[in-house]
């Protein structure tokens, strides 16, 4: 099969290699579409601990199952089906507890397993019985299952922010991932949503998913401006969709007092230790919290509302590419200037 290999860092390669064996508890998936997400090119850059090359990317795919071991019984042959990246155990104490996202071994398609930038993908054991695989309707495309990855780490990190009835939302950074977050916040009540974004085009591209404020924090002071628009308290919810740690530095001051302040968006490792005015988080008593990835059960979520068309995740998707093309893919991803870039193996 054709592959889309990562040999050392920086150099990926297409290839023939072997289709992977089905033993009797794995199942061998087509990939019919594997998007490229912003943690695909860091590992391509920088690399990642849980990454040893040689190994094949890709994390948020969809396709059809091919083959699948005698002793599987979720899954058949014919199958059409979206996965996702977490994997959990399943026997740690995380795992047990239900919340595989935050597995101590931390499994991962397109990390310690091969991902989906390639013509099948293989689903081992742990995957199948623990994964983040789920079946889709007939009516939702594989391009745009492939989507309920990201989608599912943003329904987890709205749950931990606890996003209530008439919250008023700020998102930071206006990524395809921050999009997800004012279209779902809005779903679970949020009635005022505010987009901070410091790139003009970017924010721009953000106005069709229905916030109520755009504000371009390269033309004005994003913090003062949603303290203007909230009447000087700040908001309730401030969620940090980016890779700066300023964000997180701006986030606090717009939070109201008692506000959740989600730190979504990890930081280079270089830039994560960040200096914060904590007396502002003491005074304020607010909640500062993280959110990592998805569960399985975020990931099903996910799908259902793609499926209940409650998104139009198609406009989430601004480009396709085929798998020779994947360097071009790459590029266009890292250029930021369209949504999610879709590989078609
Ligand atoms: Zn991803
Ligand atoms: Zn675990």
């Amino acid at each position: 099969m054709k592959a889309a290999v990562l040999e050392t860092l920086g150099k990926m390669v297409v290839k023939e290699v072997p289709i992977p064996r089905v033993d009797d508890n794995s199942v061998l998936v087509k990939i019919k579409a594997c998007a490229v997400c912003g943690s695909d090119i860091r590992i391509f850059h920088h690399g990642n601990s849980r990454v040893n090359p040689p190994q094949v990317l890709g994390h948020e795919m969809a396709g059809e199952v091919v083959e699948s071991g005698k002793n599987v019984t979720k899954f058949k042959p014919g199958d059409r089906v979206a996965i996702g990246a977490d994997v959990p155990c399943g026997e740690c104490v995380f795992c047990e507890a239900g919340i595989g996202n935050n597995c101590q071994i931390n499994y991962a398609m397109g990390y310690q397993f091969a991902g989906g930038f390639a013509e099948y993908v293989l689903l081992n054991r742990i995957v199948v019985n623990y994964g983040p695989v789920h079946k889709i309707p007939d009516h939702v495309t594989y391009d745009e299952a492939a989507l309920a990855e990201p989608l599912g780490c943003v329904l987890n990190a709205l749950e931990l922010s606890n996003i209530k009835l008439c919250d008023t939302v700020v998102v930071i950074g206006a990524g395809p991932i921050g999009c997800m977050i004012i279209e779902v916040a809005r779903r679970m009540g949020a009635t005022r949503i505010i987009v901070v974004q410091r790139s003009r085009p970017r924010l721009e591209m953000a106005k069709k998913f229905g916030a109520d404020v755009y504000i371009c924090s390269s033309e004005e002071d994003g913090v003062a401006r949603v303290l203007e628009e909230t009447e000087g308290l700040g908001a309730d919810v401030v969620i940090t969709s980016n890779p700066s740690p300023e964000a997180q530095i701006d986030a606090i001051k717009m939070a109201k007092n008692r506000a959740r302040v989600n730190f979504f968006g990890g930081l280079p490792k270089t830039k994560s230790l960040v200096t914060l005015d904590t007396n502002i988080i003491h005074y304020k008593e607010l909640f500062v919290h993280g959110a990592h990835g998805a569960m399985p059960i975020h990931h099903q979520k996910a799908v259902e509302l793609i499926a209940s068309k409650a998104l139009n995740i198609k406009n989430y998707i601004s480009h396709k590419f085929v798998l020779d093309d994947i360097l071009e893919a790459f590029a266009v991803a890292e250029a930021h200037t369209g949504m999610r870039v879709v590989v078609n193996p």
